[in-house]
């Protein structure tokens, strides 16, 4: 490590190590991750659409662990939507290997031609004149001091770096998912099918069953922070585990959140670019981040180069990314974020009539817009708070 580059990326997740990627075809980077070891311990269910994955990277065999071909979801009264490839557009994708894939990214920036540095915990942001112009960290028990032009925070969930910069990204319990999965053994799943569960087993959530191979898959569900209820999630994910697999045998647990809120309302400053979940990107309704990771990853990564290339990391620049990411999926989040307040409030009576309404018909799209438009036309009273999204 240097102690100086163009561009510092703090967090080596997808939209760290894609910002990183992108940055270093003409920029000085440096990639920092305060873990010991890139994509371990892995805080996803890994379920993603083939579709967004290819818009950034030919898929590798060695990072897919299952071909999704279809997806069931079931009301709490068990009822089952099912929906087949043919059927469900962008929807279905993979299950990966998030150990293999994000190692993978890192190893992609590297290539580029960015330093990448493990074990690194960044503890402070370093500002002169009102600039973020680099980040205090610490490397092995050592404190040092990382001067950057740009400075891209990919700190996920938890991040700190907006709040060192003076940017509230706050998220309210009624705007995080509280998460809990096992990576589970002795599980039956139908091999190319993502199963999610609706209800009160998951209040203000869902819970889901994603095969990773013959018998073991990720087995986990998302409550929302507001309704947990003095509750662990761990305690809502032994119920659920204990009623769908009694012969279920957990070989690791992880623990994480997703923000399920509106995306920042600011996410630049001068010398800072906010991306991935640090940026609050995730889908509020699926909770799915790693493709808008991806691209925020990528929208940051151009506009730290043309920072670096005019000499002026200002907000004057920077926000070029602010507008990039808002042509690209700012409004998808917005609209998904009103859905997602009505939804997180049904009960599982309205759940299972929604779900019934749906029951036996052959629908032309089933992405989850699809889904959301076909519920509307068959419940419009129910659903009437939505209906003008559409
Ligand atoms: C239980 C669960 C299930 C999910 N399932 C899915 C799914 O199926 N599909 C999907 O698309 N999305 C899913 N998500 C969301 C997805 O995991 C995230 O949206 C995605 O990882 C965001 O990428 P990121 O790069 O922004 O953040 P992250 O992947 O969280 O990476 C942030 C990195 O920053 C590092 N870091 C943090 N602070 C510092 C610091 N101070 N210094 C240095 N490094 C730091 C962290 O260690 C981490 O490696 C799920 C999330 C959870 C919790």
């Amino acid at each position: 490590m240097k102690d100086e580059y163009d561009v510092v990326v703090v967090g080596a997740g997808p939209a760290g190590a894609y910002a990183a990627a992108t940055a270093a075809s003409e920029c000085d980077v440096l990639l920092i991750e305060k873990r010991q070891e890139i994509g371990n311990p892995v805080r996803c269910a890994e379920g993603v659409s083939k579709e967004g994955l290819a818009r950034f990277l030919p898929p590798q065999k060695r990072w897919i662990a299952n071909n999704i071909a279809s997806a069931r979801i079931f009301s709490p009264d068990g009822t089952v939507l099912e929906v087949s490839e043919e059927l469900a557009g962008p929807e279905v994708g993979y299950v990966l290997e998030r150990k293999i894939f994000d190692r993978d990214l890192a190893k992609r920036a590297a290539q580029a031609g960015a330093d990448v540095a493990v074990r690194t915990r960044a503890t402070g942001v370093i500002r002169e004149n009102g600039f973020i112009c680099g980040v205090k960290v610490r490397h092995l028990g050592e404190s040092l001091e990382m001067r950057a032009k740009v400075v891209i925070a990919a700190d996920g969930v938890e991040s700190q770096l907006a709040r060192w910069a003076g940017i509230n990204t706050t998220l309210k319990p009624i705007d995080l998912e509280s998460c809990a999965q096992y990576l589970m053994t002795n599980v039956d799943l139908l091999d190319d099918c993502c199963d999610f569960y609706l209800g009160s087993e998951a209040p203000g959530g869902y819970a889901w069953a994603f095969p990773k191979g013959h018998q073991i898959g990720n087995i986990g569900l998302g409550a929302l922070a507001s309704k947990l209820q003095s509750k662990h999630p761990i305690d809502y994910l032994n119920a659920f585990a204990e009623r769908h697999f009694p012969d279920g045998q957990p070989v690791e647990l992880n623990i994480g959140g997703v923000p399920v809120s509106n995306a920042a309302r600011k996410t630049v400053a001068d010398g800072l670019m906010l991306v991935g979940d640090a940026a609050r990107h995730t889908d509020p309704i699926t909770g799915g981040g790693i493709i808008n990771a991806l691209e925020g990853g990528r929208l940051a990564g151009e506009v730290a180069k043309q920072a670096v290339r005019v000499q002026d990391p200002s907000l004057k620049v920077l926000k070029q990314y602010e507008a990039a990411w808002r042509a690209s999926f700012g409004k998808k989040l917005e609209r998904n974020y009103k859905i997602k307040d009505i939804f997180v409030n049904l009960s599982d009576a309205e759940l299972n009539k929604l779900i019934r309404s749906l029951e036996g018909l052959r629908l032309e799209d089933m992405s989850v817009a699809g889904i959301i438009k076909r519920l509307i036309s068959r419940n419009p009273r129910l659903l009437a708070g939505v209906r003008h999204l559409f």
